[in-house]
């Protein structure tokens, strides 16, 4: 993972941004698959703050925060960060990549990797041009969605193929309403903190 350059070690990090409400195997596989791929020295996920793009309720952002720490607990590669969520008002995702660079200092190279859905929003994010500066963006494939960079400046965007998971949290949350199973979707210790805490359980979508 460490690479020089110069007589600089620059450490590679790859950034999983997302509501994680919940946390599930399609997050956990395209991580691995790019960390592995471009030999990234961690991944850290991290739960948004209040969504803007989201018009449902989503969970509090602290049992959003405890599910991502429980499923990336047994990867020493995977962290979780709380600048999203320790932050007041909207995330945008230019916040959160000033605040990482930060934290990790000038001796990094951001790797922020995204869903084909979400791939196709960028254009829209807030300060989209510094988004672009401040990382670069590593688009994976996903059942149901074209994945495709034209739109993209050119350069800054990698395509990856990773496993098929047709899962999503939205798929999830109906599931525990419709008292229907997870298990496998989700680790088990997300699947377990879900019934302990009761979540979803009065979802209406
Ligand atoms: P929701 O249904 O609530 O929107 P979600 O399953 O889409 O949840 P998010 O937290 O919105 O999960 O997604 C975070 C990031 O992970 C996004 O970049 C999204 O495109 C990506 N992602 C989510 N599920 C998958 C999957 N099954 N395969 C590949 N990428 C995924
Ligand atoms: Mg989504």
């Amino acid at each position: 993972g460490y690479r020089l350059r110069g007589s600089v070690t620059v450490q590679r990090i790859g950034v999983m941004g997302g509501t994680f409400d919940p946390i599930h195997h399609g997050h956990l596989v395209a991580a691995n698959e790019v960390a592995e791929r471009y030999g990234l020295d961690e991944v850290v996920f991290v739960p948004t703050g209040q969504p803007w793009q989201k018009d449902t309720a989503v969970s509090p952002a602290e049992d959003r925060y405890l599910m991502t720490v429980l499923a990336t607990l047994s990867n020493p590669r995977f962290q979780v960060s709380r600048v999203d969520i320790d932050r007041s008002g909207p995330t945008y995702t230019v916040d959160t990549l000033r605040d990482l660079r930060r934290g990790y200092g000038p001796n990094t190279e951001l790797f922020f990797i995204t869903g084909a859905d979400a791939l196709d929003k960028i254009l829209s994010w807030k300060d989209a041009d510094e988004v672009f500066s401040l990382a670069h963006f590593v688009g994976v494939t996903r059942p149901g969605f074209a994945l495709s960079d034209s739109h993209l400046p050119a350069n800054s965007v990698s395509l990856v193929q990773v496993p098929a998971m047709a899962i999503s949290s939205t798929d999830c949350r109906m599931r525990v309403a419709t008292g229907k199973h997870i298990w496998y979707l989700v680790p088990d210790g997300v699947v377990q903190y879900i019934a302990k805490q009761g979540l979803y359980r009065h979802q209406v979508q």
